[in-house]
Order: C-alpha cells, then structure tokens, then sequence
C-alpha cells in the first residue's frame, strides 16, 4: 500500500490548485464559485523516489454555512482516519480563520502527522511575516507555499517524504 496524503483545509484556501500542481495535470476542479459537493479525488505521484496517493478533498464546496463546517469536520475525520500525512491548508493572504480553528480542533485530536501549508505565499521574501500568526494553530511542521506559483513545493514535499 502506497502512503496516502490527504490536502484538507476550508473552501477557498487552494487545495485543488495544490492538488493539480502536485500531480501533474488538471483532474481536480478549481472553481471560484462554490456551490455544490462532489467527492474526494484520488491519484498517484511520487517525489524522489517515494511513490503515494494525494487526495483533494473537498470538492465543489456547499454555499450553506452550516452544511459547510458539516462536510469539512467529515472530511477532516476521514483524511484523518485514512490518511498516513495531511497537508492541512490555510489561506496565508486572510490570516487565521475561525473554520481553520475548527479544522485544527480535529486534527489535533489524533497523532497523525500534519503538516501546516500556509497557502498563497506568492513572493516569498515579502510575505514570510505571515505565516507566523499560523504558529498559533499548534502545529510542529509548518511551510510558507504556494501551490499556484509553485513556491516551497519542493520542501514541503521532502516534509512528506521524510514522515512517509
Ligand atoms: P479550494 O477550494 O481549497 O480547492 O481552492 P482552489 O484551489 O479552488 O482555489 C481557490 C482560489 O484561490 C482560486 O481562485 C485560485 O486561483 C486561488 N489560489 C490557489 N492557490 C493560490 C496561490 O498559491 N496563490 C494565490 N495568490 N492564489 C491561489
Ligand atoms: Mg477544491
């Protein structure tokens, strides 16, 4: 069985556009405007040698707020439950938000190995200040990336490699 790494976070944070870039084509769907659900996508890559499973979960998000925390506690549960890494990614333009809290909450309360992507850290060298208030969320392994310029992909990739 191959190790599998599961992306989960709230809508909107870059999980599908992290997922595309990680394997190599565009399967999952990136949408801008949520409003249905659909299923969690599975598929194979391999970096340096070490072959896993990512997952996107999440799909088409629902607008209902509450059926929203709904689904994403679901979806946390079960990447917790299956997954062997989580990429657990948060918006590092907005800063800490309360659904992030929540997400956090919940994979807290198992000892798999998460590791915090903090997303659209498009520049680097302006924006390293803010991943820093991420550190809050109580995770040991955070990363500043950028799943759609491709930033720090490479180390969060060996993150992975190393716990898998
Ligand atoms: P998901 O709902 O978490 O799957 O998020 P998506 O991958 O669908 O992306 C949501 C929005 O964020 C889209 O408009 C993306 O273009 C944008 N986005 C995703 N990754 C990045 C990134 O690294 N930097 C910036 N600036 N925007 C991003
Ligand atoms: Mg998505």
């Amino acid at each position: 069985m191959k190790p599998i790494v599961a992306i989960v976070g709230r809508p909107n944070v870059g999980k599908s556009t992290l997922f595309n870039n990680l394997v190599g084509d565009k399967i999952a769907i990136v949408d801008d405007a949520p409003g249905v659900t659909r299923d969690r996508l599975y598929r194979e890559t391999e970096w340096n040698g070490t072959e896993f499973v990512v997952v996107d979960t999440g799909g088409l998000e629902p607008r209902n707020n509450e059926f929203m925390m709904t689904k994403i506690k679901e979806q946390a549960e079960v990447a917790m439950n299956e997954a062997d890494v989580i990429l657990f990614v948060v918006d590092g333009k907005c800063g800490v938000n309360p659904l992030d809290e929540e997400i956090a909450y919940i994979l807290r309360k198992k000892n798999k190995p998460v590791i915090l992507c903090v997303n659209k850290i498009d520049n680097y060298i302006e924006q390293q200040n803010e991943i820093y208030e991420f550190w809050a969320l109580g995770f040991e392994h955070l990363i500043g990336i950028s799943g759609e310029h491709k930033v720090n992909l490479g180390d969060m990739l060996d993150m992975v490699t190393d716990i898998v």
